[in-house]
């Protein structure tokens, strides 16, 4: 892993993974940007397209078009592929196509040789990071899914805008299943190190406390939101991927509300879901445990029990 050249190889060029790439060129993140997709010719012209700007960007970066044998030296495999619900389709139907996505894409990666990091961020993510470490058989702490780092992102932003301070100093997570269940705890957010509570309770005629529930589900609805005003979402999960690969490479230790797996942390295990997780070299190297209230652990141990549901029904 250690080595002077920084090289991530990208599956799936679609939306979601070029967003990434422009992201991560725009940054400098890596000096090997590796571009693959069963759609070869997209990934080509993709390819093209953004070395044509590397003369504008931050850093020199190798891009080129590839295939599955180029991971095999890859730090970051980062996985954006997937495929799209079709009409009369269930949800469960779409996950096992999604499945057979995935164990077309892990085998070859893992007969490549390569020994680094997944980077998960086909949805349902949780499941889809879980159904990586089953097929690929890697140590838990090298198969990371984006998880709840974009909803997080979403969150810090609106709460920066509602407290008017910058995003940066608001200290909140959104956790669980990056979906309906994910949820905030509101126990655990801070602006600078003050509790948002206690802002609210010193402020009654700026804040009010029924204005965090209005951010939380504004949160956990602004995907449906954005996808009826423009088909899909992709920059942001693009930035948050760029965020992680960042914490990875430069061996941060960053704490990001990745899709982690549990071991006993908060009561659980065996389940991929988003929680505060310590980002270095080698991945995850600590899931963060926060002191939820019983409250907050009733709705954690229900996104729980919905993830270990749909991977239930999945034939690996
Ligand atoms: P897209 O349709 O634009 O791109 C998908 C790409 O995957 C296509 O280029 C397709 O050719 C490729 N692909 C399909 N099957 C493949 C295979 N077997 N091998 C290699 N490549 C294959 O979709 P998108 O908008 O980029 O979304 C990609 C995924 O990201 C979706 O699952 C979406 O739900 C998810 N997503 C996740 C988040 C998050 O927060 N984690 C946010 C937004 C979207």
């Amino acid at each position: 892993m250690m080595k002077d050249t920084r090289k991530v190889v990208l599956i799936g060029t679609g939306m979601v993974g070029m967003s990434f790439a422009y992201a991560a060129v725009n940054q400098g993140v890596c000096d090997v940007l590796c571009l693959c997709d069963l759609n070869t010719k997209r990934a080509e012209g993709e390819a093209m397209d953004l070395n044509h700007g590397v003369p504008f960007a931050k850093s020199n970066m190798k891009i080129y078009a590839g295939n599955y044998s180029d991971c095999k030296d890859a730090d970051i495999v980062v996985i954006a592929a997937g495929v799209a619900q079709k009409e009369g389709e269930t949800r469960l139907d779409l996950l096992q196509r999604n499945v057979e996505v995935f164990r077309s894409i892990i085998t070859p990666v893992v007969k490549s040789g390569f020994d680094g990091i997944f980077l998960v961020a086909t949805n349902p993510v949780d499941i889809m990071t879980r159904v990586t470490y089953e097929l690929s058989r890697f140590g838990a702490s090298k198969v990371i899914g984006s998880g709840t780092t974009l909803d997080t992102a979403r969150l810090r932003y609106m709460l920066g805008d509602y407290f008017t301070v910058d995003p940066k100093n608001v200290h909140a997570y959104v956790i669980g299943e990056h979906g309906d269940s994910e949820f905030v705890p509101l126990s655990q957010a801070l602006v600078a190190t003050k509790p948002v509570s206690a802002i609210i309770e010193q402020n009654p005629t700026m804040y009010k406390l029924e204005d965090m529930e209005k951010i939380e589900n504004e949160v956990r609805t602004a995907a449906y939101k954005i996808i009826e005003a423009k088909r899909a979402t992709y920059y942001g999960i693009g930035m948050a991927l760029t965020r992680i690969v960042k914490a990875i490479l430069n061996d941060e230790n960053s704490v990001l509300t990745c899709s982690a797996k549990l071991s006993g942390e908060y009561d659980a295990s065996d389940v991929f879901i988003g929680v505060p997780s310590v980002i270095g070299r080698n991945g995850i190297k600590e899931v963060f445990e926060l002191d939820l209230t019983a409250d907050e652990m009733e709705k954690f141990g229900k996104s729980v029990a919905i993830l270990k549901d749909s991977f239930s029904g999945l034939k690996l």
